[in-house]
């Protein structure tokens, strides 16, 4: 339901682009196929998957003698589900451990909903009936720290912090002895995503890493880096950046309800290869989902 409410942008112009599509080749045929493939690329669906669903489109026109385009419009969708089940074994699930302390390391740019997703989060993971704590890694950008202790506040968990320009890697350090102390499930780290400065970034995510490390050697369990949906292409070329400098586990898509290119979920994986495990669907405490393909996809296009 929520992945309905929130992909309506996504759903409504893919839907009058079939219509549209369907009103102008009402007989299956190569031009029909064509242009079908070129309303999906633009939909940032992938552009393998594209392929190989209109191969599949074609295969079933055939063998049912389907002449008529209107009665191939369930079968885009069904096909795409299949697709998309088929080929996406990309880990979905957040890998929280059943005992003991999960670290979660929230990297991106500034904007694009990082402090509002670690918010969502720590609701989520608290409404489960965990013990959440964050901590305020991003000591750069001047107010990260109050924003997200405003977050704590509305979400009643601890924030870990320290001054304003302090070293990110002794939050860490003071976040981690706390968490381990107070017997806290889940703790979830925010950092400063300063990409204009690769080597610094680098550096700075490896020593906050290793830092953690001396405390829960596994950690972190999940390196989640938020992007932003309405920023199309860019997310995927940030995605590509921040790939060089750290390693990603997963991908936190924010602002799917701003966008009519819901698509972009699909490019992310196809391109990248990282799954995208949560989607930010709202400004609400509540809009943040869990992704699933299938029901991504029906919202999408059904
Ligand atoms: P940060 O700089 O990356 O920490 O970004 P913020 O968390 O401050 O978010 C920037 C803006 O995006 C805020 O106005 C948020 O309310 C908004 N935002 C974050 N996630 C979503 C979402 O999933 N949907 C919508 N519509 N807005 C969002």
């Amino acid at each position: 339901y929520k992945f309905k409410v929130g992909l309506e942008k996504s759903r409504e112009k893919f839907q009058s682009e079939i219509n549209e599509l369907m009103a102008r080749y009402r007989t299956v045929d190569e031009d029909f196929f064509e242009a079908l493939e070129e309303v999906l690329i633009s939909a940032d669906v992938g552009f393998n998957t594209v392929m190989e669903l209109t191969d599949e489109l074609r295969h079933v026109a055939k063998v049912n003698n389907i002449t008529d385009t209107s009665e191939l419009r369930e079968t885009i969708v069904e096909k795409m589900v299949e697709i998309y089940e088929r080929n996406d074994n990309l880990p979905e699930t957040v890998n929280i451990q059943e005992e003991g302390l999960t670290v979660i390391l929230v990297v991106g740019v500034n904007g694009v909903g990082k402090t509002t997703s670690i918010g969502k989060l720590a609701h989520k993971y608290k409404q489960e009936g965990k013990n959440v704590m964050l901590a305020a890694g991003d000591t750069f950008r001047a107010g990260a720290i109050n924003q997200l202790k405003v977050w704590g506040e509305r979400v009643d968990v601890d924030v870990i912090s320290q001054a304003e320009g302090s070293d990110p890697a002794a939050v860490m350090f003071d976040a981690v002895n706390a968490a381990k102390k107070r017997g806290t499930d889940i703790l979830i780290c925010d950092t400063a995503g300063r990409l204009q400065n690769k080597g610094n970034l680098m550096n700075e995510l490896s020593k906050m890493k290793k830092v953690i490390q001396k405390v829960v050697p596994e950690a972190p369990h999940e390196s989640l880096l938020v992007l932003d949906a309405t920023t199309g292409q860019n997310a995927l070329s940030q995605a590509k950046s921040f790939k060089d400098v750290t390693d990603v586990s997963g991908i936190v898509l924010t602002k799917l309800d701003g966008t009519a290119k819901g698509g972009i979920v699909l490019a992310i994986k196809n391109e990248l290869g990282i799954p995208v495990k949560f989607v930010g669907l709202g400004e609400q405490l509540d809009d943040l989902q869990e992704f699933n393909a299938e029901n991504y996809v029906y919202g999408l296009f059904a």
